[in-house]
């Protein structure tokens, strides 16, 4: 019998593309923690559907990409200009986006942002509305479709209209916030009944289920309970690849390199929700009050760049590194500095070489739907049983909270402390808190987490027929 076919939709398809002539296209595979994890879903034949991440006018083009991506199993949608500045530039990343990680605005901000809004908002639909006219274009009875992030909270509706009969689920990857917070959106009310169409929600806590839940209670003042589902568990693509020779390499590489001093490590994107500048401080501080480890401990910051046209991420951009030299001037000596800071992505075995050789990593994001980042360094640390400070503020927290430090990254005395406190514990307490966490990472991976949403999504479609 055929396998059944699942279609996963997400703003972006997990590529990029590379006009190079008239009708030919190069492609780039972006293997990001979406893609891994459906890749462990074997028995559904999965197709993408998203934005290609370019614009493409003509006609030639348009069929030519389209034809390049099938062989992957990747559908396009195509956006002009005009709607992904106003619906992703614009609606997502500025609307949506900074409210659902609690990201206040500055006034004058808040007004302009006020002001576009009804055009974004269109725009926002309108997408969705391409969108999902591609699924309809692409869906087959039987079909499972999965909608994927805040991008896309019209999308279940609008195929809920045309196709009531479709399996639909939607899973949010960022967190959802307070209702206290998210009835300031002046459009409330429509994206919630949009998403309620699904016959599955999804999201990475209990807390952030519980804010939605509340949402729907306070703003539409319904009663029962969505179908959401409580998950923790996502990904470790990083485990396997720590056996590889060119990671095992780069392992001795980096041993060499910081003999005689401990790593702490950070990795994040230059992103407000990462509270960057707070490790920063906090960093300081220890160094300050610890003068016996100044040269003793490195900080390795990898600091990958993102949105860098926006002007606010370019403001954060030179106060990280205002604070990185002054503190490199503060405690450097002439052979060493106590932050490595860089302004970029590693190589994916570069970056697993580093989680292994590292003996804390360091958390500090004020908002953070998952955070992978933790679980990829519980995952790489069976050898060296090293500690994970984490900020409470992570969703991660929720899951790997017996096994880590705990510290609200605002209080920059407790962070320092907590580091003295990881850069001194026990072996004991080392192994023990690591093999918890371990634990939990090694049975909540990213396969099952794409299983168990895709199992109950197909398990729900009783009930929601029942309920029509
Ligand atoms: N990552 C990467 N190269 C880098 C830095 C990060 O591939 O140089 C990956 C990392 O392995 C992780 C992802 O980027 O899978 C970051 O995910 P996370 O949930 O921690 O944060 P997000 O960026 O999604 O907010």
């Amino acid at each position: 019998r055929e396998k059944q076919r699942l279609l996963v939709v997400a703003n972006r398809l997990p590529v990029s593309a590379t006009r190079k002539g008239e009708s030919s296209w190069a492609l780039e595979l972006s293997a990001g923690g979406l893609v891994s994890a459906l890749l462990g879903v074997r028995q559904f034949e999965t197709r993408w559907i998203g934005w290609p991440g370019v614009n493409v006018q003509d006609d030639k083009g348009q069929k030519s990409l389209s034809s390049a991506l099938e062989e992957k199993g990747f559908i396009p949608v195509f956006l002009d200009e005009e709607t992904v500045d106003q619906y992703y530039n614009g609606y997502c990343n500025n609307v949506l986006w900074p409210l659902f990680h609690y990201i206040g605005l500055q006034q004058e901000d808040r007004l302009a942002a006020t002001r576009s809004l009804q055009s974004q908002f269109s725009a926002y639909k309108r997408a969705n509305r391409l969108f999902a006219e591609v699924v309809l274009s692409q869906y087959q009875d039987g079909d499972v479709v999965w909608c994927h992030d805040y991008h896309l909270m019209f999308l279940p509706k609008f195929l809920k209209e045309a196709n009531s009969r479709m399996k639909l689920g939607w899973f949010l990857h960022t967190p959802f916030p307070s209702s206290e917070i998210y009835r300031t959106l002046p459009l409330r009310s429509e994206l919630l009944k949009a998403v309620l169409t699904a016959d599955l929600i999804g999201f990475h806590t209990y807390d952030y289920a519980r804010h939605f839940v509340s949402a729907c209670t306070r703003i539409l003042g319904l009663e029962g309970t969505p179908e959401g589902v409580e998950d923790q568990g996502k990904l470790t693509r990083v485990a396997a690849a720590l056996e590889t020779d060119m990671v095992r390499s780069h392992i001795q590489k980096l041993r060499g390199r910081f003999a005689g001093r401990k790593v702490m490590l950070g990795v994040d994107r230059l992103d407000m929700i990462k509270g960057i500048p707070q490790k920063l401080l906090a960093f300081e501080k220890f160094l300050e009050e610890s003068p016996e480890w100044q040269d003793k401990v490195l900080l390795v910051q990898i600091a990958v760049p993102t949105r860098t046209d926006v002007h606010e991420y370019q403001r954060l951009t030179s106060q990280v590194h205002e604070i990185v030299g002054r503190i490199n001037g503060r405690f450097g000596t002439l052979g060493t500095v106590p932050i490595h800071h860089l302004d970029r992505s590693l190589e994916f075995h570069e970056l697993c070489a580093l989680y292994a050789i590292t003996d804390v990593l360091l958390v500090t994001s004020l908002r953070d739907g998952m955070n992978l980042v933790s679980y990829e360094y519980v995952a790489c640390q069976n050898t060296k049983k090293g500690v994970l400070i984490l900020s409470e503020f992570a969703g991660a927290a929720q899951s790997l909270g017996a096994g880590a430090i705990l510290i609200n990254p605002w209080n920059i005395s407790e962070v320092a402390a907590s580091i003295e406190d990881a850069l001194t514990m026990k072996e004991v307490e080392r192994k023990e808190r690591h093999r918890h966490n371990f634990m939990h990472v090694t049975t909540h991976t990213a396969q099952v987490w794409a299983d168990t949403f895709v199992s109950e999504l197909n398990d729900t479609i009783v009930e929601a027929e029942l309920r029509t």
